[in-house]
């Protein structure tokens, strides 16, 4: 189905200007950075807290995109592009979005819930796509921006939409029923702990049924509570209440493995579900029931839901071998999921070389010369240098591009693979779950140990904007990310920070920066620590010194001399009283003359450290401290006629002090990576990193026994004990130890017990049903990194640096 300008015009009640063209609509964006913006696009510049799309239309043009919906028509470009002002660019996306679901007729199945939705959509996909042409969300796709993107997907070969919607606010829910529309509703799960933006468990359950207004039907796992808040007919299941709709009685539940007794209407049938823990079981639950009321076939109800596999809901870049980086993303093979991937890919830009690995597509919608076209096009946009296809149908439509290397089948590239042929690259592993392309991520990925740090790079994302949005547009930002990014991983943080456009990068030593601007960071670097015997190295990578004594300026103008080097970029460090490093007073008359007298070096910034920014207790202080540094800084500034970068704001200070002390530049370290120093700023944050590790092994152990070294603990009733293979040579301090500290494992508390040792640690779950092999969480949402630290008396950036590196880091993206 195509639309043009002229269509969506009366619909988003916009006005045209410059050069006022139609056109079809081939492809919709949001975002500039996107490979996928050319001149079939029509961009949407949509405005944000921190994030603006209006500043990126000179930039679109030039990649020749010329349709765009703004709030306000740039005039410098008015002779070049057609322009559609609305009020609101989002509620004009949602309503062109509205405009073209109402072009289909087919059935559209609305989910929503506190939990699983996007697990319910894709088994719902791969259970019902033998029967039907499915259009979806990507990925969870779900939100006031998501859902409408993902209904552009929709074209005239689907005959069934499977679309989730995620709110996190009132009235949210009835803009996304208006998008949507969907005729049969699925509601997965009612969560009652508390969700930020609903006041009560009753306003969330009536914001969240308003998906489902105007359903034939409502499937849902049988609750009165929120079955009386539904208007329309519904269709329930329990394992426990008898009158559900569908009742199902668990037989048997092992070896990963659960049987269940379904009786529905006058029917009695068995079925496997390949998942033992009861979340899984739930959604499986949840899933059967629709098949059920589409009158899907018991035999072949029986046969797919056997097949329910593991989905890997978010796209993770994960340590490869031979220093590559793996995307994997081996579980699903659409378009539009493609699109999102390369996108992903581009975006991480951890390497220059890149590498796809793709599977035939399978996609109901298009011709297949047509689908295989779009393919070929988005691949070629986003130059990869490699690309390997692995599949009859795709062997034969990409053969003809440059760079492709087919396969038959997944078992062909298994027998020629030799790891020697993949090295310090970027790969994406995208395939339809039929290729089994897990196999090929076993031989990619790096060896697993067991325990992992995730990095969530939104929350990285998150954070940073929060911080942005206390700060005038024009301020400058340097990230610290000394320490290996505070313990999250150097070169993988600064490529985001790189990709968000910040202004600076700070390390703590030369070697820092060299490490990263040989994994290819450009961004300029301030190396806080710099050593006189490195200056020469951190000329050759281009590192920026902080210069604090007047020993250090002479080295490096003596070696900037020797060099014949001009203008080198130098920061001046002042002491207005951490009493760390910097010049004081009675240095500035020898700094001001050897400045003056020469060309060698340029002073890009002045900058001083405060104490006590995180403690308004020391207000006077660090008012004491700006207005030393401001005298201090400006008898520079006119002594040497030059307009140099002022800085003295860490994290603390942005948040407390930004609004008189932000000058040109603020430091941001600790709050990037989610850790606020009072708890109104933690509000404002994101979890960014969990330390995740497995059970070992579980035992029982009885009374009069002990546990770990020095028999610290004392078995007084017979337990159930964990082992956790992570210890204080991980970074977990012993003072977490002897039920000072915890685990989650299945979200309960398991107490540590007695000492921890060198590289395991004890746990009680007694009262947890848990199994060797079962995912253990250290920290991160809870406990979190700031409870363990005040518990072991340090604060949380001790915690966080001491990760070891022997833990694996994982970074993702939603
Ligand atoms: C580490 C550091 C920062 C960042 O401090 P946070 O409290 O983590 O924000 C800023 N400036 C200097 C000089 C630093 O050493």
């Amino acid at each position: 189905m195509t639309f043009s300008i002229q269509n969506i015009i009366p619909h988003i009640q916009a006005k045209i200007a410059g050069i006022a063209d139609d056109f079809i609509i081939e492809n919709i964006s949001i975002d500039s950075r996107s490979l996928q913006n050319n001149a079939g696009t029509l961009f949407f510049a949509l405005k944000g807290q921190n994030h603006d799309g209006h500043h990126y239309i000179a930039e679109l043009i030039k990649k020749g995109v010329r349709f765009f919906v703004v709030e306000k028509v740039p005039e410098n470009y008015v002779d070049k592009a057609t322009f559609l002002a609305v009020q609101n660019t989002t509620k004009a996306l949602q309503k062109t979005a509205k405009y073209y679901r109402n072009l289909f007729h087919f059935p559209i199945i609305g989910i929503t819930g506190s939990n699983g939705k996007t697990i319910v959509k894709e088994w719902l996909n791969f259970l019902l796509s033998p029967d039907y042409s499915i259009v979806r969300n990507p990925k969870s796709y779900n939100s006031q921006v998501g859902v409408p993107l993902s209904i552009f997907g929709t074209n005239e070969n689907h005959n069934l939409g499977i679309f989730e919607a995620g709110i996190s606010q009132k009235n949210e829910m009835r803009n996304l029923e208006n998008i949507i529309h969907p005729t049969i509703g699925v509601f997965t799960h009612l969560g009652i702990a508390h969700e930020e933006g609903f006041s009560s468990l009753e306003e969330k359950i009536v914001e969240k049924t308003r998906l489902f207004t105007s359903c034939e039907v409502v499937i849902l796992p049988r609750n009165e509570v929120v079955e009386k808040h539904i208007k329309v007919p519904t269709f329930t299941w329990s394992l426990t209440d008898e009158k559900a709709t569908v009742f199902g009685s668990i037989k048997t539940q092992e070896n990963q493995k659960t049987v269940i007794q379904i009786h529905y209407q006058n029917n009695s049938f068995e079925v496997t579900i390949p998942f033992q823990d009861s979340i899984a079981v739930n959604n499986a639950m949840t899933c059967m029931a629709t098949l059920l009321y589409l009158k899907i076939d018991t035999p072949i109800i029986q046969e797919r839901l056997q097949k329910l596999y593991p989905v890997e809901i978010r796209l993770q870049a994960k340590k490869g071998i031979n220093g590559c980086v793996l995307i994997d993303d081996s579980y699903s093979s659409d378009y539009q999921s493609l699109k999102i991937a390369l996108d992903f890919l581009e975006q991480q830009k951890l390497h220059s070389k890149k590498t796809i690995i793709l599977s035939d597509i399978f996609q109901g919608g298009l011709p297949i010369d047509k689908l295989y076209q779009k393919v070929a096009l988005a691949i070629q946009n986003n130059n990869i240098d490699r690309i390997i296809v692995i599949g009859e149908t795709i062997s034969k439509y990409l053969s003809e591009l440059p760079n492709v290397i087919a396969f038959g089948a997944t078992i062909d590239f298994l027998k020629q693979f030799n790891t020697q042929s993949f090295q310090n690259e970027t790969i994406l592993i995208k395939g339809a779950r039929s290729f089994n392309f897990d196999e090929i991520v076993v031989l990619l990925e790096e060896k697993k140990h067991e325990t992992v740090l995730e990095i969530n790079l939104d929350a990285l994302t998150h954070n940073l904007n929060f911080y942005k949005s206390k700060l005038h547009s024009n301020t400058k930002i340097m990230v610290m990310v000394k320490a290996f990014g505070y313990g999250n991983g150097g070169f993988e943080i600064a490529k985001l920070l790189e990709h968000n456009s910040v202004d600076y990068l700070g390390v703590a030593f030369a070697d820092e920066g060299i490490e990263l601007r040989k994994a290819g960071i450009t961004l300029p670097i301030m190396v806080l620590n710099p050593e006189n015997s490195s200056f020469p190295a951190m000329i050759a990578y281009d590192l920026e010194p902080e210069i604090y004594s007047i020993t250090g300026l002479q080295a490096f103008l003596q070696l900037t001399q020797q060099k014949n080097i001009t203008s080198y970029p130098i920061h001046i460090k002042l002491d207005t009283g951490m009493h760390r490093l910097g010049f004081e007073a009675n240095d500035m008359d020898t700094l001001i003359s050897l400045l003056r007298n020469n060309n060698f070096v340029m002073v890009k910034s002045v900058f001083s450290h405060l104490s006590a920014s995180d403690d308004t207790h020391f207000d006077d202080f660090t008012q004491l401290q700006f207005e030393r540094f401001h005298l201090l800084s400006q008898k520079i500034i006119n002594a040497l006629d030059i307009q140099p970068i002022r800085h003295i704001l860490n994290t603390s200070g942005i948040f407390n002090y930004a609004q008189e002390m932000q000058l040109e530049m603020v430091r941001l370290g600790i709050g990037l990576y989610g850790m606020g120093n009072s708890k109104a700023e933690r509000n404002n944050l994101q979890n960014v990193s969990t330390l995740k590790s497995v059970i070992s092994q579980i035992r029982e152990v009885e009374e009069g026994e002990s546990i770990g070294y020095s028999r610290k603990f004392m078995v007084n009733k017979s337990m159930k004990v964990a082992t956790i293979p992570i210890g204080y040579a991980d970074g977990i301090r012993r003072a977490w130890g002897n039920e000072k500290g915890y685990v989650v494992i299945k979200n309960q508390k398991a107490s540590i017990l007695g000492n921890i040792c060198m590289d395991m640690l004890m746990v009680d779950v007694t009262s947890i049903s848990c199994i060797a092999g079962d995912e253990v969480i250290i920290f991160g949402e809870n406990p979190n990194i700031t409870e363990i630290a005040t518990v072991t008396e340090t604060i949380p950036y001790e915690i966080l640096t001491g990760i070891s590196q022997r833990v694996k880091r994982v970074f993702y993206k939603n």
